[in-house]
């Protein structure tokens, strides 16, 4: 199979239905026409065999999680997803494997019609490159630096289910079905992060683990924050395992691209609603302090502060 006969495979896959798509696969470059008075909103990020997902994961599900992690980038900032782009380095040109990943890939793309309108391909050991792209109206965009003192913090979903599935995976346990649904398949918070989009003053969604992530938040908005652990929403199946590393996988396990908004206290209602009626739920997890650093408050009252914004890994 060429190239030439890869990138066909591809086109006609991916037939475009925005209609800002005025010329998708096929030419030099793609021409894109955001939707009138909008900005546009742009993300790229890369999967590494091995590193981002384990070696022996299915395509479709390396497809689907390749444009998912990026359209959880969009909804961090409230855009509404419109295309992508992707850049597929693959060892070998197996036709099958391609189909398998572009059905999977399609999958994350329809439920928001998002168009694939261009990309590359090349042969080296297999690295995957998404690049989403969105629209928001202007001064709308949900930022990293918007938390005030007295906000509180707003998780959707559960937390740590990815996390728990990998350790599944890694210690050789019998993995849960669920579980490993949530870390191959993620689900991008997209209608959370436009219905939230004029109601709460942060976002970003947790990809490398809800501390790590925070402390992004906090950082960019010079704040701190205080995490009560037993209000951290966990899955069935995660009650049901009883791990004794829970506290653990829900601070520090990432991949479960589920959204920690930072919402003023005469919004909580409204967006709990909002939350709820687009399917995800959300759940108060702690408050912004104006003192920087994070308190992480135990399910016994225990108090650990964690102190410095680096020092989490010493936890
Ligand atoms: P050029 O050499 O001009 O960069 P290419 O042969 O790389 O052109 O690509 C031809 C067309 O196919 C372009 O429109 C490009 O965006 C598209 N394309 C190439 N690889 C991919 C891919 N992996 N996914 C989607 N579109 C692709
Ligand atoms: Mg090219």
């Amino acid at each position: 199979m060429s190239e030439f006969d890869l990138i066909q495979q591809i086109r006609s896959a991916s037939l475009p239905s925005q209609p800002g798509t005025v010329l998708g696969i096929g030419d030099d470059a793609a021409v894109l026409r955001p939707p009138p008075g909008y900005d546009l909103v742009s993300c790229v990020d890369t999967l590494v065999a091995g590193v981002h997902y384990p070696g022996n994961t299915a395509a479709a599900d390396i497809g689907y999680k390749s444009l998912a992690v990026n359209l959880s980038d969009l909804a961090a900032m409230g855009a509404q997803p419109l295309w992508a782009t992707l850049a597929l380095t693959l060892d070998s040109h197996d036709p099958a494997w391609i189909r398998d990943f572009l059905t999977g890939f399609a999958a994350a793309a329809q439920p928001f019609d998002v168009d694939l309108v261009g990309g590359d391909t090349t042969q080296g050991p297999q690295v995957i490159t998404v690049q989403a792209m969105g629209a928001v109206p202007p001064g709308e965009a949900l930022c990293r630096t918007g938390a005030q003192a007295g906000d509180r913090v707003v998780v959707t979903g559960t937390i740590g289910d990815a996390a728990l599935a990998l350790h599944q995976l890694q210690c050789g346990e019998p993995v849960d079905e669920y579980l490993l649904g949530r870390l191959n398949r993620p689900s991008a918070r997209v209608s959370a992060g436009l219905q939230v989009r004029n109601l709460v003053t942060s976002a970003i969604d947790i990809s490398d683990g809800f501390v790590q992530d925070l402390k992004h938040v906090l950082k960019a908005s010079n704040v701190g924050a205080k995490v009560q652990m037993d209000a951290m929403p966990a899955s069935e199946p995660m009650i049901r395992a009883a791990a004794i590393n829970q506290q653990h996988l829900q601070l520090t396990g990432g991949d479960d691209y589920e959204l920690c908004l930072t919402v003023p206290q005469n919004h909580i209602d409204e967006v709990l609603t909002r939350l709820d009626a687009v399917g995800c739920g959300g759940q108060v997890v702690g408050e912004i302090l104006a003192q920087p650093g994070i308190c992480i408050e135990s399910s016994t009252g225990e108090l650990t502060e964690l102190g410095s914004l680096a020092g989490y890994e010493h936890f």
